[in-house]
C-alpha cells in the first residue's frame, strides 16, 4: 500500500483517487477547486457529457475510452445515482464532408465507421430512410448504445465513494508541485499525482507547454419531453450550414445534442484550440440554436423558440500528443517522491475517466512491484 496525494478534483482526478483506493491505497485529495464550485479554470462542471470517443489512431485513448465504456454500462444497468444514463447516439455525416481526409473529418465522421463499433452495444449503420428524416443532405449514420453523464451528478456520486474509504477533500491551490508533498495526514507520500487539468500550463515544477485549453460553447435548454424516444437520443453532425467541418486546423464548429433526461438538453457546439476567452460568445450561441431548431423542433414552445436554461463556456484540458499518462523517472528534489501524470484529456475527460484512473493505478502498482524486485535483487 503506498500514500499518495491526488492533485486535482475534477473527474480525472476523483477517478484516479477511487481507483487508487480500490487498490489499496492510502490517498488525499487536493485541489483549487472542488465539486460544487464553478470556475473557467474547473473544466469538469461545464461538461456535456457523453461518450463518444474522438480517438483516431490513438491505441491508448481507445483503451482509456473502451475501459471506461464498460464501466459507464455498469453504472448506468445498476447505480442511478451516479447520474450515468443509456442514450442512443446517432451520429451523422453530411454529404458536403464525406470526402474530407480522415484527420479533417475525425474519427466519428469517417464512411468505414469509428475504432469503436465493435466495442459498443447496438451498433446499427442509418437506413436511407432514416437519413432523410433529418433536414439537409446527408451521406451516411450510424447508431449505438451511448451514455449520457450528468456532471454534477456524477462528480457528486465520485465523492460520495471516495468518502466511503475516508477520503475527504482539501482546498488547496498549489504554486509548485513540490509543495504537494505536504497535504497526506499521515506525513510524506509515496506519490503525487498531478490531475490538473487545463491550469497544468501555470503549475510551478511542471508548466507544461504542450498544454492548452479546447474553448467549448453549449446552450442548456428546457426538454419538455425528455422520454420522448425512451431511450432519448443524442444527436451529432458533421459541420455547419454553409461550411465545411474543420474551418481550419484549430477552430471546429458542429451541431450536437444530449438529452440528459433530467428535462434539460444539451445544445452545442465548438472547438477551439488556443483560446482563453472565458465569456459567452452571442453570435455563436445564436448559431447553435438556430441549428437545433432545424434538428430538436420538438423542444420548441409555443413562440417557437427553447426556453434557455443558461449558456456555458468551457475550456477543455488540451494537450498537442494526447493525454499525458505516465511516471517522472526522478523523484521530486530531496525527496523519494514520485510525479505521476494524469491530464490532457481534451474533450473526453469523462469518457476516458475510469480508463486513465485504472491506467494510473497500475502505473504506481508496476513502479512497487519494481522498487520490491531491485530490493530483492540487491539482497542476492
Ligand atoms: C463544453 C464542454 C463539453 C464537454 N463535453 C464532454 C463530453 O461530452 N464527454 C467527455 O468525456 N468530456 C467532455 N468535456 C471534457 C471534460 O469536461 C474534460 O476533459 C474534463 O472535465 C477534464 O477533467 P480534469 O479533471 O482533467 O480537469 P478539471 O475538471 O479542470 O479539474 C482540474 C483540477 O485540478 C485543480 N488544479 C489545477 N491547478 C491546480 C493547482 N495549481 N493547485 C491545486 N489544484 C489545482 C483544479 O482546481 C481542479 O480541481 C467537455 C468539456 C467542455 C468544456
Amino acid at each position: 500500500m503506498a500514500k499518495v496525494v491526488v492533485v486535482g478534483a475534477g473527474v480525472i482526478g476523483l477517478s484516479t483517487a477511487l481507483a487508487l483506493a480500490e487498490q489499496g491505497h492510502d490517498v488525499a485529495i487536493i485541489g483549487a477547486f472542488l465539486p460544487g464550485d464553478q470556475h473557467i479554470e474547473y473544466t469538469s462542471p461545464w461538461a456535456g457529457a457523453n461518450w463518444m470517443s474522438f480517438a483516431l489512431n490513438q491505441p491508448d485513448v481507445e483503451k482509456y475510452d473502451g475501459e471506461t465504456y464498460k464501466y459507464f454500462y455498469k453504472l448506468a444497468e445498476s447505480v442511478p445515482q451516479a447520474g450515468i444514463t443509456f442514450r442512443n447516439n446517432v451520429i451523422i455525416t453530411r454529404k458536403s464532408d464525406a470526402d474530407l481526409p480522415d484527420k479533417q473529418l475525425g474519427s466519428l465522421f469517417l464512411k468505414r465507421g469509428p475504432w469503436f463499433k465493435n466495442l459498443v452495444k447496438n451498433y446499427t449503420p442509418l437506413t436511407a430512410s432514416e437519413l432523410r428524416s433529418y433536414p439537409g443532405e446527408m451521406a451516411y449514420g450510424y447508431k449505438f448504445l451511448s451514455f449520457n453523464i450528468n456532471p454534477s451528478v456524477y462528480l457528486a456520486w465520485l465523492v460520495s465513494q471516495l468518502s466511503n474509504f475516508g477520503i475527504r477533500l482539501k482546498r488547496v491551490k498549489l504554486a509548485h508541485i513540490n509543495d504537494a508533498v505536504k497535504y497526506h495526514p499521515k506525513g510524506t507520500p509515496d506519490y503525487v499525482v498531478n490531475c490538473t487539468g487545463v491550469m497544468v500550463s501555470t503549475l510551478g515544477g511542471i508548466n507544461d507547454p504542450n498544454a492548452i485549453p479546447i474553448r467549448g460553447q453549449i446552450v442548456l435548454v428546457r426538454d419538455p419531453c425528455p422520454n420522448r424516444f425512451g431511450l432519448d437520443t443524442m444527436l451529432s453532425i458533421s459541420g455547419v450550414d454553409g461550411s465545411p467541418w474543420v474551418q481550419s486546423e484549430t477552430r471546429q464548429e458542429l451541431f450536437y445534442s444530449m438529452s440528459r433526461g433530467d428535462g434539460t438538453t444539451v445544445l452545442g457546439g465548438c472547438f477551439v484550440a488556443g483560446d482563453y476567452t472565458d465569456s459567452v460568445d452571442p453570435r455563436l450561441a445564436d448559431r447553435i440554436v438556430a441549428r437545433a431548431k432545424q434538428y430538436l423542433p420538438e423542444l420548441l414552445n409555443e413562440q417557437g423558440e427553447f426556453e434557455i436554461i443558461r449558456h456555458v463556456v468551457g475550456w477543455r484540458p488540451g494537450r498537442v500528443g494526447g493525454p499525458r499518462l505516465e511516471i517522472e523517472s526522478a523523484p521530486l528534489p530531496g525527496t523519494n517522491v514520485k510525479v505521476v501524470h494524469n491530464y490532457g484529456a481534451g474533450g473526453g475527460g469523462y469518457q476516458g475517466s475510469r480508463g486513465m484512473a485504472v491506467t494510473v493505478a497500475h502505473i504506481i502498482e508496476n513502479d512497487i512491484a519494481s522498487k520490491k524486485s531491485l530490493k530483492g535483487s540487491s539482497k542476492l
